[in-house]
């Protein structure tokens, strides 16, 4: 029948998948098969997993199923990046970001269509949003992904880092996040290191402090400014989670027994955030948190009102902040030519909140 109600099982996790075998009145192990022939065999095919045997494949067909997105629409860039427009049931689409470096590999991976949180500098947030990402279309990003570049070259992964920086917020999608992120993480799945898979918050304090007790992962923070009454120009959802209860949550979060690191964002808008005197608040407000601070410049999108900050007074916001004793990183933009660089993500939002009817300028349906 074309209308099917059977459950995806890449919506699963290990724990997931476990569970549902027991309910059909299966044993747990079959998980493990299931997850090593999708994420190891790139095997998503049900009635060709051979060691399940013929009766559980054919009672599996019946109630189950591995569907994917698919990639409507690729784009690469002179400097190695990839961008994918990534497709769901319904009319919406995602866009999913690849860019090597010489020792890594980095996978954008978005967490919603679109964004609720209206970041003032984000071209997201500017599209309004749709809808949550399933879990099945999380992971789903990276199963493409890592199919369409090819997982090894050289006896060398590929895709080494996954950061949940691409379209939404995650920690607002928590449960399916959570979900996929462990997939990335387990060794059936794609087995990377706790901090090799990031996931960025716009701050959401309780989705921190739950995440804290959840899962192993890094986790980054979108900060931009260092007091409150301009992070809450930047970034609204300032007003409910202040910068103090904010940078509480990441003390906690680090000071877990676990090896854990936070790094804090901060998109450099010319005249906006950038001058000396915020330099100094951050390295006041950061010098006692054990962190990483990442310097970006803004990635200028059609009908923003922001600048770029010019390259001297980047260097010299940096030269403050190091001097000031923090760790500090300027973010390298990457896949300009194709409009993949950070906040430039547009997708294909089906908006329901109408705030891209509201903005000041409509996004086209994608940018490709
Ligand atoms: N919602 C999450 C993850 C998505 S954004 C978060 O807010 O962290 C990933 C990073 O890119 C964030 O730090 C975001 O603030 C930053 N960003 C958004 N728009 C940008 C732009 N136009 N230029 C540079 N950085 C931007």
């Amino acid at each position: 029948m074309a209308h099917t109600s059977r459950i995806n099982l890449l919506d699963l996790d290990e724990a997931g998948l476990r569970g549902f075998f027991e309910s059909i009145g299966e044993k747990p192990f079959r998980a493990q098969q299931v997850l090593k022939w999708v994420f190891h065999h790139a095997q998503t095919d049900i009635t060709a997993m051979t060691d399940l045997g013929v009766a559980l494949r054919q009672k599996l067909t019946a109630i189950a199923e591995i569907k994917l997105p698919e990639i409507i629409h690729e784009q690469r860039s002179s400097d190695g990046s990839v961008k994918w427009l990534i497709g769901f049931s319904g009319g919406n689409a995602v866009e999913t970001v690849y860019i090597p470096e010489p020792k890594r590999g980095t996978l954008c991976v978005s967490s919603q269509v679109g964004c609720a949180l209206n970041c003032t500098f984000c071209a997201t947030g500017a599209q309004g949003f749709a809808r949550n990402l399933t879990s099945s279309e999380i992971i789903g990003q990276v199963w493409l992904a890592a199919q369409a570049l090819g997982h090894e070259r050289n006896g060398e992964r590929r895709l080494t880092n996954i950061v949940m920086m691409g379209m939404g917020e995650p920690l607002l999608n928590f449960d399916a996040v959570v979900s996929a992120m462990s997939l990335m993480r387990n060794d059936l799945g794609f087995g990377l290191a706790a901090k090799r898979v990031t996931l960025s918050t716009a701050g959401l304090v309780p989705g921190i402090n739950r995440l804290r007790e959840t899962l192993d992962v890094a986790l980054a923070v979108s900060l931009h400014a260092p007091e409150d009454a301009l992070r809450t120009e930047l970034v609204p959802l300032n007003r409910k989670y202040p910068i103090a209860e904010l940078i509480q949550a990441c003390r906690d979060f680090v000071s877990e027994k676990h090896k854990r690191s936070v790094t804090f964002e901060y998109t450099l808008l010319d005249g906006i955030n950038d001058h000396p005197e915020h330099a100094h608040k951050l390295v006041k407000l950061l010098r006692t948190v054990p962190s990483k601070l990442n310097l970006i410049p803004f990635n200028p999108f059609l009908g923003t009102i922001y600048r770029c900050s010019s390259v001297q007074r980047i260097k010299q916001f940096q030269e403050i902040v190091m001097h000031g004793g923090l760790i500090a990183t300027v973010r390298k933009t990457r896949g300009e030519d194709i409009d993949a660089a950070c906040g430039q993500l547009v997708g294909k939002v089906l908006d329901r909140t109408r705030r891209s009817e509201r903005a000041k300028f409509v996004t086209t349906e994608t940018t490709v």
